[in-house]
């Protein structure tokens, strides 16, 4: 499983830079404290998933841009393999894999997502416009979205507005894997 802390790391601080944000600034606009900024742009800490969709909806950036390089999208043939990524030891029971990065013209990611038993996910709001389609495609799993867990079955899905708080749990006994696309809207 890779660990993408120096990915994570060197996109943050791109941003920063990009931006030209002080840490003060983006700390104020992702709600996480400069100090954790400043461990992650170091490469002393990385951030759970919680953590980074704060980050990457506070620079308006995607999720999947602090552990893909971006390359030109290619539509006429691309098959992507990717490996399941480790964030954070807090988020041991989720599995994230980006099974294709984020592209600037289509503003889409798509990532396959495992959850093992009794894990919960909660999730803070993303940036204004991103929309969450999910699809089950082994086991059973439960999508909170307005106060509510939702049972979403294999083979069945949930689109969503992703601004809100929302979460994944698997309460069965058994692993659960679901795809989650993501879509930026230009609002
Ligand atoms: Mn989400």
């Amino acid at each position: 499983m890779d660990n993408p802390t120096e990915k994570i790391s060197s996109t943050l601080k791109l941003l920063r830079v990009e931006r030209g944000w002080s840490l003060d600034v983006a700390s104020q606009k992702t709600g996480v404290s400069k100090a954790m900024l400043g461990q992650i742009e170091r490469g002393e800490s990385s951030p759970t998933i919680a953590t980074l969709w704060k980050i990457a909806s506070g620079f308006d950036a995607s999720f999947s841009s602090f552990i893909e390089d971006l390359k030109p999208i290619k539509t006429d043939f691309t098959h992507h393999s990717h490996s399941f990524k480790h964030l954070h030891p807090q988020d041991d029971k989720i599995r994230v894999m980006p099974i294709f990065a984020y592209d600037e013209s289509l503003r889409f990611e798509a990532f396959i997502i495992e959850l093992l038993p009794g894990c919960e996910h909660l999730s803070p709001p993303h940036q204004k416009g991103v929309i969450e389609h999910i699809i089950v495609s082994s086991g059973e799993i439960e999508v909170f979205i307005n106060g509510a867990w939702h049972v979403i079955q294999q083979n069945e899905g949930l689109r969503f507005n992703g601004d809100i708080p929302h979460g994944y749990r698997n309460i069965s006994d058994s692993k659960a894997v679901f795809h989650d696309m993501i879509h930026y809207r230009k609002l």
